[in-house]
């Protein structure tokens, strides 16, 4: 679970989708009221739910695992207060883990909490989780400025690639029996045969299916430190608090706008982008709301700018299923590719049109490519021209 506002054990009650039951680990952006409000509620609810658990399956309470929460320097304070003054030292049981950017504090318990730091690397880069559990994954951190007094964490989740079946027909013919060899030859490694001979697993793969990535990028108003962790991410979700008429505003309170979450999606290679965060001047339903700019607006420009249709913007209970198959996600590549060639026929078709024009009446032809250079200057809002691709860091340089 990413970030806990106030109200999100509610809205998780509210779910059919999504259940408190099924989180093991919390990460938290930064420690404003709208992202870690809700945590102590959420941690109390999970143990709530771990103990009834337990009692069903007959497993001694002392047997549940603590909760996992990573965040910033302060999270450990912040839930140390809550766990004596509200439960007496008898709060959930967590695991408490600080990024720090300073040498880490030596670890501590504290009634059921046991805390420790974790220092980045010399990139900047926190290696938050290695889990290498049935489904491996990774979760990385770096931080993007926000406010002056506070940053906030960007969080990548990458799942190890899943390697391809293995050619079991093949080592049967070369004289290989099933066995404990082939469980090696699965993962990739290579093995000593009892004849002495090395075979290399790799060679016996079929294609692998990469592992899907999804970043968390929230309250900034400069992404662009978490472009690299991003890369080719199945989903980004972005801050996208406001539409860029209002970009100084957005860069004075620490936020996004939408053509920044559009760019960000653009320059990372990524295949889905979903806004968020929106400003409450923009409403989801415009219908019955006099003089309402409808968050549709932050759709467009981010479709714009990340020049790929695959934007949503997010509210809540939506659920954005992310497809493990390599081939969907070439399919998704092959249309936009196709869409983008299309839209270049008919443009040269256009242009040898009005070519074909001039050489038959000049005068008509001189009209028609006046017209067509409007039109092109007012295709973008905001006159922000054609022809030169901005990227994410030129734009947050240019506020
Ligand atoms: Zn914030
Ligand atoms: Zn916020």
């Amino acid at each position: 679970l990413f970030d806990c506002g106030e109200g999100t054990q509610i809205q998780a009650m509210k779910s059919e989708r999504f259940t408190l039951s099924s989180v093991t680990t919390i990460f938290i952006t930064h420690m404003h009221g709208d992202h870690v409000f809700g945590l102590f509620g959420v941690l109390c609810e999970m143990q709530m739910i771990a103990l009834d658990l337990a009692k069903t399956i007959g497993q001694h309470p002392r047997n549940i695992k603590p909760f996992k929460v990573y965040g910033p320097p302060g999270i450990a304070d912040y839930l140390k207060v809550l766990m004596t003054t509200a439960t007496g030292g008898k709060g959930p049981l967590v695991d408490i883990c600080e990024l720090v950017q300073s040498t880490p504090k030596p670890p501590y318990s504290q009634g059921n909490m046991r805390v420790r730091q974790l220092q980045c690397d010399r990139n900047g880069v926190w290696q938050v989780v290695q889990d290498q559990s049935e489904s491996p994954k990774t979760v990385k951190a770096v931080l993007m400025p926000h406010k002056s007094e506070m940053s906030t964490f960007a969080y990548v989740l990458e799942e190890d690639k899943v390697l391809g079946t293995l050619d079991v027909e093949r080592l049967n013919k070369m004289g290989i029996p099933p066995g404990p060899i082939f469980k090696e030859l699965k993962k990739g490694k290579v093995v000593t045969l009892p004849n002495g001979k090395t075979i290399d697993g790799k060679d016996f793969l079929g294609p692998s299916t990469p592992g899907r990535k999804l970043a968390i990028i929230l309250d900034t108003y400069d992404s662009s430190t978490a472009l690299h962790l991003a890369k080719d991410a199945d989903l980004v979700i972005h801050d996208s608090t406001f539409h860029s008429d209002m970009a100084k505003e957005a860069y004075g309170k620490g936020h996004s706008t939408a053509e920044q979450a559009g760019l960000f999606a653009r320059d990372a290679g990524a295949h889905n982008l979903a806004l968020t965060h929106f400003s409450n001047r923009y409403v989801y339903e415009t219908n019955h709301v006099i003089n309402a700019i409808g968050v549709d607006v932050h759709v467009d420009e981010a479709v714009e700018a990340f020049e790929s249709d695959r934007v949503v913007a997010a509210e809540d209970f939506m659920s954005i299923p992310i497809i493990r198959e390599s081939g969907k996600r070439l399919l998704a590549e092959a249309k936009d590719a196709q869409r983008r060639a299309e839209a270049m026929i008919k443009e040269e078709i256009k242009m040898a049109e009005m070519e074909d024009r001039a050489v038959k009446n000049p005068k008509e032809a001189e009209e028609g490519e006046k017209q067509t250079k409007a039109q092109k200057k007012g295709g973008r809002r905001n006159g922000k021209g054609v022809g030169k691709r901005v990227d994410l860091r030129s734009r947050i340089e240019s506020l």
